[in-house]
């Protein structure tokens, strides 16, 4: 029955950045679909470990900082120490820096491509390569953004960072479809969390967004839930490399 296919009872997923926002939102999500969590996050992410629990879940709470990227490799090492193996990857952790791009500097450029883009490629690649070890695929998805499609204005090393996850999410998915490897990704619109904490409290610029946005309000962390758990189970199995977005709207404008 196809209710079935989005059962992840007995399965494993990797989220970074799951102790607040989006991330938060999807390791809930994917925990009610069934799934046991391994959680990489800088600091403790006590909430999300409880409501995860709270499901009958388990969670395993990984340390670590994806600005240096020489820490991926360790951090597949001990998701797989902990939980046994590794069904879903989903590349959550981001950031954001906003400046005019005539003084933007190169500590804002190399920070976030590195969290944003380069630790989600190696993470990918350890994890791809434990998927085809164990010989039964996986689902790989990765956050991108309304940046992957559109310019934007003062994130300059955001839209870059954003546009290449679109194109690794496509690279990645036909390098590694043969091996039973689903890679997409989910772009967000403009959703109520840190990120964009900045942007909601400028209200000229709020009610500039707001007003753009056909479903008339910004998203939550909920909304991430359904998509998540598309992406990561057997329903989306003939779904490669495509870019799912999650934005009430704001692309078809
Ligand atoms: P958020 O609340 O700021 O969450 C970002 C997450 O990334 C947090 O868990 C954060 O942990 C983690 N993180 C940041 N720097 C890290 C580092 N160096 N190492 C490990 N983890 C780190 O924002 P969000 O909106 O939920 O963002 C989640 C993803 O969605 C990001 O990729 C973001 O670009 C993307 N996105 C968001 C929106 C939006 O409108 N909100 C739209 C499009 C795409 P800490 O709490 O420790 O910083």
């Amino acid at each position: 029955m196809i209710l079935n296919a989005f059962n992840l009872e007995g399965k494993i997923a990797l989220v970074t950045g799951c102790n607040t926002g989006l991330g938060q939102g999807m390791a809930l999500g994917l925990a009610q679909a069934g799934c046991d969590i391994v959680g990489v996050n800088r600091e403790e992410p006590a909430e999300t470990q409880q409501r995860v629990e709270a499901l009958g879940r388990r969670f395993w709470s990984l340390q670590a900082d994806l600005i240096r990227t020489e820490q991926v490799p360790r951090v597949v090492e001990q998701a797989i120490a902990a939980a046994g193996k590794i069904d879903i990857l989903v590349n959550n952790a981001g950031i954001i820096r906003r400046e005019d791009a005539l003084s933007f500097s190169e500590q804002d450029w190399d920070d976030v491509m590195n969290i944003n883009t380069k630790s989600v490629f190696f993470l990918s690649q350890q994890v791809a390569r434990h998927f085809i070890a164990q010989g039964q695929g996986g689902k790989i998805i990765n956050i991108a953004s309304m940046l992957s499609f559109q310019g934007g204005i003062r994130v300059p090393s955001y839209t870059a960072s954003k546009s290449a996850v679109m194109g690794l999410t496509r690279l990645m998915a036909n390098e590694w479809a043969k091996h039973g490897i689903n890679v997409n990704a989910i772009a967000p619109g403009y959703m109520a969390t840190n990120n964009t904490e900045q942007l909601r409290s400028d209200e000229g610029r709020s009610a500039e967004i707001l007003g753009r946005i056909p479903a008339e309000r910004w998203g939550l962390p909920e909304d991430m839930m359904g998509p998540v758990v598309f992406l990561a189970s057997s329903a989306s199995d003939y779904v490669n490399g495509y870019t799912l977005a999650v934005d009430g709207g704001w692309l078809a404008r």
